[in-house]
């Protein structure tokens, strides 16, 4: 007989005896930013993530063609991701009493879910309460960056000093010219692809190799300089010539990470664990601890300041704390904020660093949904391009309320766009029709489609906010969010202006339009939430300082996009990255120094 012996529980090998010199929560674009700029200055970094780490080359089978997967891609029997419909007939927990195995948030509807299922939440274990919001979150080592859409763009002064331009809201205590040399840093250590286009409110980032523009792509470029507009190569966070991570490859412009949710399995498009924290596991600074989710910031009683977090292992339910001189929380936006108010304490009733009573407030984001559908006539009938091989479409910067000054709304939109041929022929759905003369209109057609689909920034207002559920909580016993947040009219004024824009470059480009969609969709679907725990220079009216510092509690750190304070129209990784590599830098010399 053989006897087998099992340890008696599964934890971890780390050791939680000793100190660290910080502990970063979360692994994801700000977490993997934290440890990378941390152990390169020599501190000693304990790393906790919530999820698991899984073989993400495997989960992901970039190249797997539909055809190759026994339900073309999509999810096993008995898994369900939700619709439009019901986020907003419906009202969250969206899960509960749902008759699926599993349900996953609307990203899983699209094409491939089968590939997302061990990477997004499963909504029946992590709900959420109060309002309509389809929060998308991703628990796994890397968190979001694992699929995320890779447009890379930076901010400009028109952002950072938004109250200074048009009165709305506070200004960043930051300006363009203390981020910038942290957007280059990012920029050059992670690769990034596209073509400078000069412009003050999107500045230029230190480009890689820009993706080529497709025909109608052109078209519309051309026509869009003559309206004071541009149309310029998706922005992509992806090394097109290489960088020197022996983690990532180049991108071989496989358009794999466009087709499904995301993700590139030779990791050219960047993520956090290739991109960030392999290599700063390789200095030996850094300890990794997975299956670690995080519920309070430990409070020392003497002296007020962080000692460390209390953490529920997700597989054996039991509960460990982590020491460290300094505390950074990278959970992302909503996730951070839910942290500081779940840690409370004698010193801290409402929350750690929550004095001003503003986490959780100002709670912003990306407004969408409006956009057109148009066609360039001249390419029915063209021989078919490689055109969604590469790593995105392209992108029409904001042009409202720069030097003009919009009657409706203040702030402005970007739009995201693509065209030509893809793997799935744009239009088939659409067609009418069957048989050999179907087939021959869908592949005519295929190559002549155009999109728009508009991006724009929701006010920060404190109205809007989330604070904790009193009676729900999480599969592990942890109190969850409640959402108190709506679009405004400010809001729903810009889409209005969204979708007459999108017809009228259109039109002006000489592109049939075939559609315009007004629809907005519903709140939390540009998956960019922000502003939970400002920053700013008044402590009673912020909660970090311009070193995402807390004003409370000096060794308290909040480096994710919890701390933007408006939203912008950008997408806000890059921007996430830039300033967590700032403070993590100012951090790691105040730590030198004694002052943290
Ligand atoms: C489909 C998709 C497309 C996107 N497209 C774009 C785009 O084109 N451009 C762009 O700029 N952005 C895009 N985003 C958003 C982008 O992914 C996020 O801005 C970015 O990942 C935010 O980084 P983060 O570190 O704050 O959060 P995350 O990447 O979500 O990482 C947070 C990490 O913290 C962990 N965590 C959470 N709670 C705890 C806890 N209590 N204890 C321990 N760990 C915890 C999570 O498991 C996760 O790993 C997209 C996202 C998705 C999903
Ligand atoms: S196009 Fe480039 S970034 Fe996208 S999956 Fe292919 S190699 Fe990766």
């Amino acid at each position: 007989m053989t006897l087998i012996r099992f340890k008696a529980s599964q934890e971890q090998d780390v050791d939680l005896s000793r100190t660290y010199d910080a502990v970063v929560v979360g692994s994801g674009a700000a977490g993997g930013m934290a440890a990378h700029v941390l152990t390169a200055q020599g501190m000693k970094v304990l790393l906790l993530e919530a999820g698991k780490k899984i073989p993400i080359e495997q989960e992901l089978r970039s190249m797997e063609w539909p055809y190759d997967h026994p339900r073309r891609g999509e999810f096993p029997p008995g898994d369900h991701a939700l619709r439009y419909n019901e986020y907003t007939v419906r009202q969250p927990p969206y899960a509960k009493g749902a008759a699926f195995k599993h349900v996953f948030s609307y990203v899983g509807g699209w094409g491939g879910s089968d590939y997302v299922k061990n990477i997004l939440v499963d909504e029946k274990d992590h709900p959420y309460t109060g309002t309509r919001y389809a929060w998308v979150r991703a628990r796994l080592l890397g968190g979001k960056t694992n699929i995320w859409g890779r447009l890379a763009l930076r901010l400009s002064d028109y952002d950072f000093k938004g109250k200074t331009h048009d009165g709305y809201g506070e200004d960043w205590p930051i300006s363009y010219a203390d981020i910038q040399p942290y957007y280059d840093k990012v920029d050059t250590y992670l690769g990034i692809s596209g073509h400078n286009e000069n412009l003050p409110h999107l500045p230029d980032s230190l480009f890689q190799r820009p993706n080529k523009l497709t025909a109608a792509e052109i078209t519309l470029r051309k026509s869009l300089a003559t309206m004071g507009r541009v149309l310029t190569p998706y922005r992509a966070g992806v090394t097109t010539d290489g960088v020197k991570n022996k983690y990532r490859s180049k991108c071989f412009g496989r358009g794999a990470c466009g087709r499904r949710p995301g993700g590139c399995d030779i990791h050219a498009a960047f993520d956090s664990p290739t991109g960030l924290i392999y290599p700063a596991m390789d200095t030996g600074n850094l300890t990794l601890r997975t299956n670690s989710i995080a519920h309070e910031v430990l409070v020392d009683q003497n002296s007020g300041k962080a000692r460390g977090i209390s953490f529920v292992d997700a597989v054996n339910n039991r509960t460990y704390e982590a020491k460290a001189r300094v505390v950074i929380l990278a959970a992302s936006t909503l996730e951070s904020a839910r942290l500081l108010l779940l840690s409370k304490s004698r010193q801290y009733p409402n929350g750690i660093g929550n004095s001003s009573g503003h986490v959780g407030h100002n709670f912003c984001e990306h407004v969408m949904g409006p956009g057109a559908t148009g066609m360039v006539k001249e390419l029915v009938g063209a021989a078919p391009t490689l055109d969604d091989g590469k790593p995105g479409g392209f992108y029409v910067p904001r042009f409202r309320n720069l030097q003009d000054k919009q009657p409706g709304f203040v702030r402005g939109y970007g739009f995201e766009g693509g065209s030509g041929f893809s793997i799935f022929p744009d239009g088939a759905w659409d067609t009418p029709g069957f048989g050999g003369q179907f087939k021959k209109t869908v592949r005519d057609h295929a190559g002549a489609f155009i999109s728009l689909g508009g991006f724009g920034e929701v006010l920060a207002r404190y109205e809007n906010y989330v604070d904790l559920d009193p009676a729900v909580k999480d599969r592990w016993g942890i109190p969850v969010l409640r959402f108190n947040y709506q679009f405004g009219d400010n809001e729903k004024k810009m889409c209005e202006d969204m979708a007459t824009t999108a017809r009228e470059m259109f039109e002006q480009a000489g592109i049939e339009v075939i559609g315009v969609d007004k629809r907005i969709l519903t709140e939390g679907w540009s998956i960019h939430e922000l502003g939970t725990a400002r920053m700013g220079s008044d402590p009673k009216t912020s909660v970090l300082n311009q070193f995402q510092q807390s004003h409370d509690v000096r060794n308290l750190f909040v480096v994710d996009g919890s701390s933007h304070v408006s939203a912008s129209c950008q997408n806000p990784t890059w921007t996430i990255m830039a300033l967590a590599w700032r403070s993590c830098e100012h951090l790691a010399d105040e730590f030198k120094r004694g002052n943290v």
